[in-house]
């Protein structure tokens, strides 16, 4: 990749893939709606409640009425949040079995839903050492997508803040783990802005940035890139604390903002905001999609 072939470029806002996370409740269709309602193009949903171990199988009328919403809002890229409780990457055997049947199932529901990709949290070592818990990820990766029927959805590897013993807050450590994937056609890679700062890449610059994304195609190949997160930052660079903020409103600041959503290699990329929600008091998903818009234009 060369510099000169992905100079920043200024796009139109209707190829922007533009969404937020937003809630399945009262049914998996009415988030398409939600987004529709917020003018997106893009949208991220969980397929179950995401706190719980709690499984659930799709229902023939909820795909049916998922597929209808799609087809009315028009909404173009949809992804999956895997549940928070998954952990692909202990070496304690029966939480590692737990947590593969899971992801089986959320590739499975995610599949039936025509949601091309699924995003995961690399997981914890649990204290047990960064290259165990590389080795036991690479492990039920393998194991899970070997399961899954053609075609599947793609699991997308979430780089993280690096908090406790999680793993994936290194590029290196997201490039083992595809390098160990048998299938590479249906792994790829989520990148969040919140998560990369406070795992100290710092992206507040057009200059930092672009060494950034450098680095991550040198270490992972930006081919794998197929989702990313819009979160500013409530700590600051290298705290390896997970703490989204309003957009312009953190420690990474407008800037980057304005370089993801006018750097051509990202044009084509679906953004997902994650930022914290107040319905009460102030629309803020519509206030920070608004902000994330006018960097387009501006
Ligand atoms: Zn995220």
């Amino acid at each position: 990749m060369t510099d000169g072939r992905f100079a920043a470029g200024k796009f139109a806002t209707s190829q922007c893939l533009l969404g937020a996370h937003l809630s399945i409740a009262g049914g998996l269709e009415k988030a398409l709606y939600r987004a529709a309602a917020l003018e997106c193009s893009a949208l991220q949903i969980f397929t179950k409640n995401a706190s719980t171990w709690k499984e659930r199988s799709l229902k023939e009328a909820e795909i049916d009425l998922f597929h209808t919403a799609r087809a009315e809002t028009g909404i173009r890229a949809v992804a999956a949040h895997t549940s928070y409780l998954i952990n692909i990457a202990t070496p304690d055997r029966k939480q590692r079995a737990r947590s593969c049947a899971a992801l089986e199932k959320e590739v499975m529901r995610a599949t039936a839903l025509q949601i091309s990709d699924v995003v995961l949290h690399p997981g914890s070592h649990m204290g047990f050492g960064e290259s165990l818990g590389l080795e036991k990820a690479a492990e039920s990766l393998n194991a899970v997508l070997s399961k899954q029927p053609r075609p599947t959805a793609r699991i997308l590897l979430e780089t993280t803040a690096g908090q406790g013993n999680s793993l994936g807050y290194r590029f290196e450590q997201i490039a083992a783990l595809i390098d160990r994937v048998e299938d590479k056609s249906k792994i790829g890679v989520c990148l969040d802005t919140a998560h990369l700062y406070a795992a100290g890449y710092d992206i507040r610059t057009v200059a930092t940035f672009s060494e950034v994304l450098r680095r991550f195609d040198t270490a992972v190949g930006f081919n794998y890139l197929k989702l990313l997160h819009l979160n500013d930052s409530k700590k600051d660079l290298g705290m390896r604390v997970d703490r989204h903020e309003h957009i312009g409103e953190g420690f990474i600041g407008l800037e980057a903002f304005r370089f993801v959503m006018q750097d051509s290699r990202l044009a084509a990329i679906p953004k997902i905001i994650e930022t914290p929600k107040d319905a009460q008091r102030q629309d803020w998903d519509r206030k920070n999609l608004d902000r994330l818009r006018a960097l387009l234009a501006d």
